[in-house]
C-alpha cells in the first residue's frame, strides 16, 4: 500500500506513505456497483458516477481512496477506465503529502462552497 489514512485540514485525508511519481497509479476507488436508479435513491457524498449506467458506491471505509479530499490545486486526477475508476499523480509526490484530486464542479457547488473550500490554495 502506498498510502495511509490520517488527520488532515479538511477531516481526514490520504496520505502518500512513500515518494509517488508523476503518472504512477496511486489507488482504485471501490465499492459496490449500483445504476444511476438506486443511486439517486440512495444519494449521498461517496457516489461515484462511473458513466450513465453505473455508480459506484464508495461509502464503505474499506475503500480508502475515499479518504482523497477535494483541492482546487491537487496532486492527482481521477482516470476511468473500463469502468474502473483509478486515480493517478498529476505530479512528483513525496512521502507525507496529502493526496488530493479536484472533486469536480457539479460536487464542489453542492457540498464544498456552502461550507467553504478547505484546500490549501483556498485557505492562503
Ligand atoms: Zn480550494
Amino acid at each position: 500500500m502506498k498510502t495511509t489514512v490520517r488527520r488532515s485540514s479538511a477531516g481526514l485525508g490520504l496520505f502518500a506513505k512513500e515518494p509517488i511519481k508523476k503518472g504512477e497509479f496511486i489507488i482504485e476507488y471501490t465499492g459496490k456497483i449500483l445504476t444511476q436508479k438506486e443511486a439517486d435513491k440512495k444519494g449521498g457524498r461517496y457516489l461515484f458516477e462511473v458513466n450513465s449506467r453505473k455508480v459506484i458506491d464508495g461509502s464503505p471505509r474499506s475503500n480508502k481512496a475515499r479518504y482523497a479530499n477535494h483541492s482546487c490545486c491537487p496532486n492527482a486526477e481521477v482516470i476511468i477506465k473500463k469502468g474502473r475508476v483509478l486515480l493517478y499523480a498529476t505530479k512528483n509526490i513525496k512521502a507525507g503529502e496529502e493526496i488530493t484530486y479536484d472533486y469536480g464542479k457539479e460536487y464542489f457547488d453542492e457540498y464544498i462552497k456552502p461550507k467553504g473550500c478547505k484546500c490549501k490554495k483556498c485557505q492562503k
